[in-house]
């Protein structure tokens, strides 16, 4: 299994942001997944690293990415994807069989395991409305299969997110469709995140915060002007208030930074405190530990 140490982990997240990691394995198949998960009990799982601020001071740890296991298997309207595949691959590839339900998976950039721990979704759609079921290996009972409901999905969680649960692969259920009407819904939702988001070649880490019950967070955001907000090399994207843009080599105490700016002006504002969506990975720099206390910021640690 490849593994390398010290390695720069900025190239791979979307964000263009973060130190050294001290070792990352690359595991290709769901059996070096769990003899690593197994031979590492402190690493730390990873994706596609599409929803975390990795410091840029680094991480003094394991990290696990699911990168390299891209198996994709259709069974009749079902497909079994394994924890790295891309979302908008899978996306394709249903299409291209003409089944449906996936198509709000178009330009995601996440992997399928992340996209499963998060719940990720879009255009009205989120993954708890297509899962059949997932391969979870558990710390403690090895290797178990949970259905849809006892993933207990929520605005973008699951179970993983309270129990020390590692996704493997999941399995959709799909319905067959015509495959005009299937590329007609792709493309709709395709020109939406066009006039809406960011893409990939400005890098940034999508919604930076949760929208707040009955509102959205880029209104809340654009209200108090955010669109002109900047900090070091990071900035407020222009179209949308909710995104932050890696526009000049920012560090992640910018975008730390910079957040805390948002959302400072809008609890003063609006009374209400945004919960933010993206996850950090660090530890090492004591004013970026304040400033996600401060934040209510994940801090992604091991999952056991
Ligand atoms: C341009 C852009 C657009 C985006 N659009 C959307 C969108 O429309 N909707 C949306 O919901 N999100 C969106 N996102 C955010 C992001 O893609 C999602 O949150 C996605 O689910 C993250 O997947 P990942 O593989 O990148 O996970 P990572 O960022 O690598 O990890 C996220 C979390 O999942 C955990 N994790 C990852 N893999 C596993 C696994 N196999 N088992 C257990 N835990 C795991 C990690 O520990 C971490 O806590 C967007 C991001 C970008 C950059």
């Amino acid at each position: 299994m490849l593994a390398e140490n010290d390695f720069d982990i900025s190239k791979f997240t979307s964000f263009k942001i973060g130190g050294k990691v001290k070792k990352i394995y690359f595991p290709e198949t769901v059996d070096e997944f769990i003899e690593v998960l197994n031979s590492q009990p402190d690493a730390v799982v990873v994706g596609n690293l599409s929803n975390v601020l990795v410091s840029s001071k680094g991480y003094d740890g394991a990290l696990i990415c699911t990168k390299r296991m891209d198996e994709i298997k259709f069974d009749g309207y079902t497909v079994t994807a394994s924890a790295g595949v891309r979302g908008t691959k899978l996306s394709k590839q249903a299409a291209a069989k003409s089944l449906s339900g996936l198509e709000f998976m178009i330009a995601f950039p996440g992997s399928v395991g992340g996209e499963v721990y998060m719940n990720a979704g879009a255009h009205g759609q989120c993954i708890a409305d297509v899962l059949k079921s997932a391969k979870i290996y558990s710390y403690e009972n090895g290797m178990i299969e949970l259905s849809n409901k006892d993933m207990e999905f929520g605005y973008r969680t699951s179970i993983c997110q309270k129990k020390p649960y590692i996704v493997l692969d999941a399995t959709f259920e799909l319905v067959p469709d015509n495959s005009e009407n299937i590329q007609e819904r792709m493309n709709k939702n395709l020109s939406f995140r066009q006039d809406k988001q960011p893409s990939l070649t400005l890098p940034n880490c999508g919604s930076v915060f949760k929208n707040p019950k009955n509102d959205s967070a880029g209104r809340l955001l654009e209200s108090i002007g955010a669109k002109d907000f900047r900090v070091g090399g990071a900035r407020v994207f222009e179209n949308h208030a909710n995104f932050i843009i890696n526009e000049n080599s920012a560090t992640s105490l910018d975008v730390l930074t910079l957040m805390d700016k948002m959302s400072s002006a809008v609890e003063n504002k609006f009374g209400i405190k945004l919960v933010p969506e993206v996850r950090y990975l660090g530890g090492k720099d004591e004013e970026e530990v304040k400033l996600c206390k401060k934040l209510q910021i994940e801090l992604i640690k091991n999952q056991k």
